[in-house]
């Protein structure tokens, strides 16, 4: 069994990307693994966010992944910022970490990049942060995307550098999580690339979308003007519909679909109809426990509470550990 950490962003609704991309190998992987999943709501506060906005955000982040099904009495379900050792152990490792190396980070260019203007030194040490949330609990794994590699890479050095310093092995190297073929990229409706929040209006169906909402957006998915010869290559857009009719829909009703592009017959409006349906269908349980979990605020209050006072438990054996290999007078 593994110690696997994984990061939640604070805010934004849950799509069927994040769905099938993330939270459902969460689900799988905390019935298997010792994982602590948190809302990472101090990373947030380098885009500066209202205090209103902030509360609502990291309160309905956790009802929808308590909703999709991660559970915090299997798993340790927590929010960031009611655990301090991990502020603590990210000044730590800020000495572990080099400007030099913090500055040629990809992520770090990129921000720079994108928001000259609010170029804080939270954003420079990030990579620092995101590795205290890591090693806080001695975790080995952490499932993370390409887009994160990086950053891990960057943890493991500072590991390293602390172990090297104190001359022991106390921090395991954290490595990627590999999910093998369980991976999936869920395609937007866009008829390109993958669903994602900020790829365009209408590209992502998200979890607590209406009916009426969902068959609108996929109505008006991308395709095509139809195959003109039997058994020929999908075109993008219609591999896509396709794609995601695999994720949601039952094998016969993908097979008949197949079975009509192969021989010329499809129409796409029926499909898209099918797929809007199924898709209706897949979210309804999950809105209903978010409706649920939502209207009782003494749950998520509980849920809130226990799942900090695991991660601090988990957290203070660390840091009592690492004062004392640092050499504090009180450790
Ligand atoms: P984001 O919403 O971009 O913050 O993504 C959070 C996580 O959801 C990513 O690290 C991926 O693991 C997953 N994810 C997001 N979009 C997709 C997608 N279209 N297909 C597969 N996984 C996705």
């Amino acid at each position: 069994m593994e110690t696997v950490v994984s990061g939640i962003r604070s805010t934004g609704n849950l799509h069927l990307g994040n769905y099938f991309g993330a939270v459902k190998n969460f689900i799988k992987m905390q019935k298997e693994h010792n994982c602590f999943f948190f809302i990472a709501d101090m990373h947030a506060l380098t885009t500066h966010p209202k205090p209103g906005d902030f509360k609502n955000g990291v309160r309905s982040v956790m009802i929808e992944y308590l909703a999709c099904g991660l559970d915090p009495e299997i798993s340790t379900l927590f929010v960031q910022s009611d655990v301090p050792q991990i502020p603590e152990l990210y000044l730590l490792f800020n000495m572990y970490a080099y400007v030099g190396e913090l500055e040629r980070c990809a992520s770090f260019k990129e921000k720079i990049r994108k928001h000259p203007d609010n170029v804080n030194a939270g954003l420079l040490t990030y990579p620092v942060l995101m590795a205290a949330d890591i090693i806080i609990h001695r975790a080995t794994k952490v499932p993370v995307g390409k887009d994160q590699e990086q950053h891990l890479e960057m943890a493991r050095n500072f590991v390293n550098r602390f172990n090297h310093l104190y001359g022991n092995d106390y921090f395991p190297e954290p490595t990627a999580f590999n999910f093998g073929e369980a991976l999936v990229k869920v395609p937007g409706l866009d008829g390109t690339g993958k669903m994602g929040k900020s790829e365009g209006e209408g590209n992502a169906v998200f979890l607590n979308d209406a009916p009426e909402v969902i068959r609108k957006k996929v109505m008006r998915a991308v395709t095509d003007s139809g195959p003109s010869a039997a058994n020929q290559p999908k075109t993008e857009p219609v591999q896509n519909l396709f794609s995601l009719m695999n994720l949601v829909s039952k094998k016969d009703t993908i097979q008949s679909f197949e079975d009509a592009w192969n021989n010329c017959t499809i129409r796409y409006g029926d499909m898209k109809k099918q797929l809007a349906e199924d898709i209706v269908t897949f979210v309804a349980p999950i809105q209903e426990r978010m409706k649920e979990i939502a209207s009782d605020e003494k749950y998520l209050k509980n849920t809130i509470e226990m799942g900090g006072e695991k991660a601090r438990i988990s957290a203070a054996k660390t840091l009592k550990d690492v004062r004392e290999i640092i050499g504090f007078l009180n450790a």
